[in-house]
């Protein structure tokens, strides 16, 4: 049974649990996980951007 820590109170607690039995908090690997694929896709982005802006100055 793997543990990891709960994304709100940081506790190790099983990845199977659907609730913290620390802090209550629902979900508490789920959301964490999609945050952090939030943030990739929110750097991707900024590159993104950055490259788009960088080829209309060289062009
Ligand atoms: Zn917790």
């Amino acid at each position: 049974m793997a543990l990891e820590p709960c994304r709100d109170c940081k506790t190790d607690i099983s990845t199977r649990a659907r609730i913290c039995p620390h802090c209550g908090l629902n979900r508490p690997h789920d959301l964490a996980i999609q945050h952090w694929l939030n943030a990739v896709a929110k750097h991707c982005c900024i590159w993104g951007v950055l490259l788009t802006v960088l080829a209309i100055i060289l062009l």
